[in-house]
């Protein structure tokens, strides 16, 4: 499979490794959002955490909890943005199921995280009626 993440765990291309186990790696992501900025894979390949096994997903979700924790003290870092993107829509861009550990160091950061409110447009109980 061409998976440039799946290339990283076999070792065919570099990567600066964080953190590996049986079960998963952790790596820092190029383009380093901001200072330490680290991704957490399965090693058997997923496209996105929705096919993502439930074992795998607490194992992986442990790590980067782990790793969030020890940046505190290595990077002092004094917050985290611990997401993950599905779909091209969500601005997905590799389809290797991946965590982001982005660290906080000020909330001045320009880091493009917003959630916009938006509850002057949308109905809460219009919304609660369809997903409940
Ligand atoms: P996403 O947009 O959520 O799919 O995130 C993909 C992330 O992978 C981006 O933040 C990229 O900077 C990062 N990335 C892509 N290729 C590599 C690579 N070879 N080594 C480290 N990070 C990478
Ligand atoms: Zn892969």
């Amino acid at each position: 499979m061409d998976c440039i993440f799946c290339k990283i765990i076999n070792k065919e291309i570099p990567g600066k490794i964080v953190y590996e186990d049986d079960v998963c790696l952790a790596f820092l992501d190029l383009s380093q959002t901001t200072l330490g900025h680290t991704l957490v894979i399965p090693k058997k390949h997923y496209d996105s955490i929705l096919e993502c096994d439930k074992d795998t997903l607490g194992h992986v979700m442990n790590v980067a909890k782990d790793i969030a924790n020890s940046y505190e003290l290595k990077l002092n870092a004094k917050g985290f943005n611990i997401l993950t993107n599905v779909h091209e829509v969500a601005g997905q861009t590799v389809h290797h199921f991946h965590v982001h550990i982005i660290p906080r160091y000020d909330t001045t950061d320009t880091i493009e995280i917003n959630f916009k409110d938006n509850q002057d447009v949308y109905d809460l109980d219009e919304i609660l009626a369809k997903v409940k």
